[in-house]
């Protein structure tokens, strides 16, 4: 990586779109799961605490500092705006974070199982298997930590007895990782549900695409002036 990085950033309505679409796809139901993403101006959006998605306005929107002081909005910010706030605050590259509940992601993360990278697109765009984090308490600063430790060279972990957390240059991209985590955790427990036996990618295969993953993480889209 260069020694300075120019960070990605994003836009309120980038965040609110990537919410809805969240719930559209059946990534979260209710009021669960939350997104952050960068602004221009170094602070961060986040999604609001126990507001609906179909409902839910940019004026719900929260902007707090890296540090998580409330900067502007009427709402609070999500329970678990650690889980953001330490990643983006390690990782000047990355511009957003999403935490789901997914289903079938969260079904590896009760068995404290990485979701395994056996197809490609799982690690050009992830980096290589989605790893699951030591269990911690949900909205603790020691979740954050924890969860920011394994993203170093992955678009996604699991969380222990709890859900996913993916991250990316935009929103909208974050929420590509979760989908498509969520889609391999669902073929992968199709296949083993069917008495197969999945075979890993070759290992070749697995360091040139995992170096694909990085070089695009470390040179991620320059904001519009
Ligand atoms: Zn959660």
């Amino acid at each position: 990586m260069a020694d300075t990085i120019t960070s990605p950033t994003t836009t309120p309505e980038a965040v609110l779109a990537a919410a809805q679409r969240m719930l559209a796809e059946g990534l979260v139901e209710g009021t669960s799961g939350n997104i952050s993403g960068r602004l221009p101006d170094g602070l961060v959006c986040l999604t609001p605490s126990s507001v609906a998605y179909d409902t839910m306005t940019l004026d719900d929107l929260v902007v707090v500092s890296l540090d998580g002081s409330v900067v502007s909005g009427h709402r609070s910010p999500t329970t678990e705006k650690d889980l953001h706030l330490s990643a983006l605050r390690r990782y000047p590259e990355l511009g957003a974070v999403i935490h789901t509940h997914a289903v079938y992601a969260t079904m590896f993360a009760l068995a404290h199982e990485p979701v395994p990278a056996v197809i490609e697109e799982v690690v050009v765009y992830i980096g290589g298997d989605v790893p699951c984090c030591a269990y911690k308490g949900t909205g603790s600063v020691e979740l954050g930590d924890e969860v920011a430790a394994h993203l170093a060279d992955r678009g996604a972990a699991l969380l222990a007895n709890h859900g996913l957390v993916t991250c990316a240059a935009t929103p909208e991209k974050a929420l590509h990782n979760a989908a498509l985590v969520e889609r391999t955790a669902k073929i992968v427990w199709g296949a083993r549900a069917m008495g197969a036996t999945i075979h890993p990618l070759p290992e070749k295969v697995n360091r040139d695409m995992a170096g694909v993953y990085r070089y695009i993480r470390d040179n991620p889209p320059v904001p519009a002036a």
